[in-house]
């Protein structure tokens, strides 16, 4: 199964994704992952995408869409993958979909996590990300237990440098924009699971479960045994 998650910066893609991974062994594809690898490595595409990622634009299409096909060619996981931070146009979501009809596979469902302006702005303002593995943290609603300091692995936590507050509010401009009408590109294709994305984390995970059972997408997982058996 190939999900798409998406949302506004501060939704809980991140957070979801986690899940997702674990409990339907999907393997994560998250498109900012992959660049601020790429600018710190300073690869080519890092290079070229930088001055982009640095303003909180969106980094141009052919950068972006050679980098998640490559990805995804190379987890080439049977299982299927989840796909976070791409597409973000209607004109990536075509080709994707092209792309992915040439290699005889498909986008299953497209999950929307909708969360409204003013609680993005308290997230984010509070977000900090820790420096080894990219988990996420919040000083105000999910704290370390220590500040400063991840919990999973002991490295400093930070925040991004597209997390100040004008940066913020381009991106959710971008967001707002731009990224929503990938709601109706995959409603008309039968395929948006719309989700409230304010609840706690269990719950907008369960949401999404039940989601993707009404679309349809969970018969042939291996998901159902799974859960009976408590694995
Ligand atoms: P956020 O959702 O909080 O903006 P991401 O890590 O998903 O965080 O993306 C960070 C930045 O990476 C974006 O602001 C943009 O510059 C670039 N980026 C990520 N995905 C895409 C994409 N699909 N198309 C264009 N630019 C992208």
């Amino acid at each position: 199964m190939n999900l798409i998650l998406f949302g506004a910066q501060g939704s809980g893609k991140g957070t979801q994704s986690q899940l997702l991974q674990e409990r339907l062994r999907l393997k994560p594809c998250a498109s900012g992952d992959l660049l601020r690898e790429a600018i710190s490595k300073g690869t080519p595409l890092g290079q070229a995408a930088k001055p982009y990622y640095d303003r909180g634009d969106l980094v141009p299409d052919e950068l972006v869409i050679g980098m998640i096909l490559e990805q995804m060619r190379e987890l080439g996981d049977r299982n299927g993958v989840i796909l976070d931070g791409f597409p973000r146009t209607i004109a990536q979501a075509r080709q994707l979909d092209a792309s992915l009809a040439r290699q005889g596979q498909r986008i299953d469902a497209a999950v929307y996590l909708e969360v409204p302006r003013e609680v993005l702005l308290d997230r984010l303002a509070h977000r900090y990300i820790c420096r080894a593995a990219g988990h996420v943290w919040n000083t105000k609603t999910h704290p370390p237990r220590v500040e400063g300091v991840c919990d999973f692995d002991g490295s400093e936590l930070y925040q991004r440098s597209d997390d100040t507050a004008e940066k913020i509010a381009h991106r959710l401009d971008i967001f707002f924009s731009e990224t929503i009408r990938l709601t109706d590109f995959y409603a008309a294709q039968g395929k948006l699971a719309h989700i409230d994305g304010t609840s706690e984390p269990e719950t907008v995970y369960a949401h999404i479960l039940a989601s993707l059972g009404q679309l349809g997408v969970l018969e042939g997982t291996s998901y159902p045994r799974q859960q009976a058996s408590g694995q």
